[in-house]
């Protein structure tokens, strides 16, 4: 039987240093067909198309310079190309743009295709929240599982151990990715419990546990995985969100003047996230619940003051 193929649907910094690693690991199995489709989001640099870049250098210079990519995997720009004859549907851009991609795909997708989706986000649904996972999943009519973990995607490109957490509904599946990405420096745990592995991976980025968010069924164990507790540290030490944040209260530049000037086209998730989050408890009238969600979002899109984020945090209702 042929190898399955994989397409990489995003190739921005994670996107690209988990290509550099599905790249390698294709080619030491069977079960995967050797050539690997990485869709680009197109973008011209000093005149030159960033796919053309990418497949003569083999370098996204733009995102992930300083790492060769592996030669088998093809930057593709035409999202419906790079789908074609794909079982394996490796899902890796910010959150923001994953619903209009997937309407594109929706007609070219392979029967027996499967997904995992990379992507730490959430949005905004009829009934409250609504996962990334879950998006793919209506838009697309496949089964996807997830990948979270305390990871930086320039720490992973340079082979730095961590680990992380695969969260699949579908065991087999579950089992499949590991043998798509892990490697001697990156070592992944499978666990069933998808919903929470992603929600933690969405809530770090606005910093917090997700246990408020999830249902009681919840085991407290996964938050003790890569996706977790380990995931919050690595992202308030080493992360973007961090460091952007910082960079806001040193300065009195917006925090989309920030994106824009230090992170070179790569996407924050953190304010986004807040801003999705506090839509839904707004409409649950939960917001005193969960202080420190509210005061991100204020400070970030609400002219709220950062001097006065300890004092939001005072008023928890816990203490009262
Ligand atoms: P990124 O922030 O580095 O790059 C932005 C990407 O978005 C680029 O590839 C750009 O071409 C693309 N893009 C810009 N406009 C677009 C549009 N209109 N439609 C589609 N794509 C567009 O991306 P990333 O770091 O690979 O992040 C993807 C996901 O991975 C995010 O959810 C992030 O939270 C998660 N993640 C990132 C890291 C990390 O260290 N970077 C680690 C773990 C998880
Ligand atoms: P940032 O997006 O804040 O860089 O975090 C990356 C990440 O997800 C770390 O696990
Ligand atoms: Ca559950």
């Amino acid at each position: 039987m042929p190898g399955k193929k994989v397409c990489i649907v995003g190739s921005g910094n994670w996107g690209s240093a988990i290509a550099k690693i599905i790249g390698h690991n294709v080619k030491a199995s069977n079960r995967f067909d050797p050539m690997v489709n990485m869709w680009v989001y197109e973008e011209m640099i000093d005149g030159k198309k960033l796919t053309e870049i990418i497949n003569t250098e083999h370098e996204n210079v733009k995102y992930l310079p300083g790492h060769k990519l592996p030669k088998n995997v093809v930057a593709v720009p035409d999202i419906i190309e790079a789908v074609k004859g794909a079982k394996i549907l490796v899902f890796v851009i910010p959150h923001q743009f994953i619903g209009k991609l997937c309407d594109q795909m929706k007609p070219h997708i392979a029967e027996e295709a499967i997904g995992i989706s990379l992507i730490k986000g959430i949005d905004e649904g009829p009934e409250g929240l609504t996962l990334i996972s879950d998006i793919i999943r209506e838009k697309l009519q496949i089964e996807v599982s997830v990948l979270m973990g305390a990871n930086i995607a320039s720490e992973v490109a340079d082979e730095k151990f961590c680990e992380t957490t695969i969260g699949a509904r579908n065991e087999a599946n579950g089992h499949i990715f590991k043998e798509l990405m892990q490697t001697p420096n990156f070592r992944i745990a499978v666990v069933r419990e998808s919903d929470t592995v992603e929600l933690c991976g969405a809530l770090k980025n606005i910093v917090a546990v997700g246990a408020g968010f999830c249902d009681g069924s919840v085991s407290s164990t996964t938050f003790l995985e890569s996706c977790g507790v380990a995931d919050l540290i690595t992202t308030c030490y080493g992360g973007r969100n961090r460091k952007v944040a910082e960079a806001f209260v040193r300065t009195s530049k917006s925090i989309a003047e920030l994106e824009a000037e230090m992170l070179n086209g790569q996407k924050l998730q953190g304010p986004q996230t807040s801003a999705e989050v506090y839509k839904i408890l707004k409409k649950r009238d939960m917001v005193n619940k969960f202080p420190l969600f509210a005061a991100v979002y204020q400070i970030c899109f609400e002219g709220r003051q950062v001097k006065e984020f300890i004092t939001c945090l005072q008023n928890h209702p816990e203490h009262f």
